[in-house]
């Protein structure tokens, strides 16, 4: 590690200059300065020797593929005001323990830690080398069913409301811009936690930032940026159409309890809480930060509960679909029956999108519609 991280990375990030790393504190550290195939200098990244990580508790996937995207997390811990490099140490190892000792897993779930101070700590074993050499992934424990396409970062903190602090928002900056160079991941590639599970995961404030961090990614790097179209994330208390239609769309799929009222109440927090326990995607969505959110619905949730609807189909499904076509201002007159009128209000809607006109509510259709 560099003496001066904080100089090293205003000089990087100012004008790209190359610096020299000095009094590396044990390997593989990454040189701050060392250049990727595509020209963007390595930030400093303390391996897992530096930070006394133990020996992983079983053999580590090596994926002979590049990860397609980046999930940035929060680990959901306090907002220390320690900004050393030793408490990012200390930080690395109580997460390490944590997912072995208690999720019981063979090592740290994600691949890089992301500390208050700004300080880069590799996760999960070997994905700093894989980082390195560009063209594998290290599987790890962060997304559910992204893990094998996704790097995952955790970052010290909790930003439900809280500010996020200059020196992380500048490694993470680094970090990602790096991890894009290596691997040739679009920029717009970078999503939040509660993008594919039903989780508050990375905190709200920290969540509306990713727009800003894709765009500071792609001027780093050079490319072009597409801010991803994202299911929506619903908690109790939400209100409005999309409710409207989470309710009606559990309703179509048995929970009749559940009233139309536009309202995120008890009953359909129930309802999806159980909607999520059938599909065995019950209990912590983070296991980063331990914290059961039975009642919150998002991410790929959604693309379990939508159905393919198209001409003929009937019932609250479709009711669904008027809805928030209503809502878009494409109403068509139609309830609770897909007839011709709803299926040309959708295809409206689908050139309006610039998706395939096709006049069935496909998943690509719901994911406009609720998003
Ligand atoms: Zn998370």
């Amino acid at each position: 590690m560099s003496r001066h991280p904080e100089l090293a990375r205003r000089a990087l990030l100012s004008a790209g200059l190359a610096v020299t790393a000095a009094g590396a504190l044990g390997a593989p550290a990454v040189a701050a300065g060392s250049r990727s195939a595509r020209g963007f200098a390595a930030p400093s990244i303390s391996g897992t020797g530096a930070w006394d990580a133990r020996s992983a508790n079983g053999s580590i996937d090596v994926l002979d593929s590049k990860p397609s995207k980046i999930i940035v997390h929060h680990t959901a811990t306090g907002n220390s005001s320690d900004t050393s490099q030793s408490h990012a140490f200390a930080l690395s190892r109580q997460i390490q323990d944590f997912h072995m000792d208690s999720n019981g897993w063979i090592d740290t779930g994600q691949n890089f830690t992301n500390s208050r101070g700004g300080h880069l700590t590799e996760g999960r074993h070997k994905s700093l080398a894989a980082l390195q050499g560009g063209s594998q992934h290290v599987l790890g424990a962060h997304a559910g069913e992204q893990n094998d396409v996704a790097l995952g970062i955790e970052n010290e903190g909790t930003y439900t409301d809280a500010s996020v602090p200059g020196a992380l928002w500048e490694s993470l900056v680094e970090l990602c811009s790096y991890m894009v160079s290596q691997y040739g991941i679009e920029a717009g590639a970078i999503y939040g936690h509660r993008d594919f599970m039903s989780t508050a995961c990375p905190g709200d404030v920290l969540y509306a930032r990713l727009p800003d961090l894709r765009s500071a990614v792609g001027s780093a790097t050079g490319g072009a940026v597409v801010q991803p179209v994202v299911w929506p994330l619903l908690r109790p208390g939400a209100a409005g159409p999309v409710v409207s239609a989470l309710q009606l769309l559990l309703r179509a799929r048995g929970a009749g309890e559940v009233v139309v009222n536009g309202v995120f109440d008890a009953v359909t927090g129930d309802a999806v809480a159980r909607f999520r326990r059938e599909r065995g995607v019950a209990g912590p969505s983070c296991y980063a930060s331990r914290v059961a959110e039975p009642d919150v619905f998002g991410g790929s949730d959604w693309a379990r509960l939508v159905p393919v609807l198209g001409v003929d189909a009937s019932g609250d499904a479709v009711r669904a679909v008027q809805v928030l076509l209503t809502a878009r201002g494409a109403h068509s007159g139609e309830r609770d029956r897909f007839g011709l009128r709803t299926a040309g209000s959708v295809r409206e809607f689908q050139a309006s999108r610039g998706l395939r006109v096709s006049g069935v509510c496909d998943r690509e259709t719901w994911l406009r519609l609720l998003g």
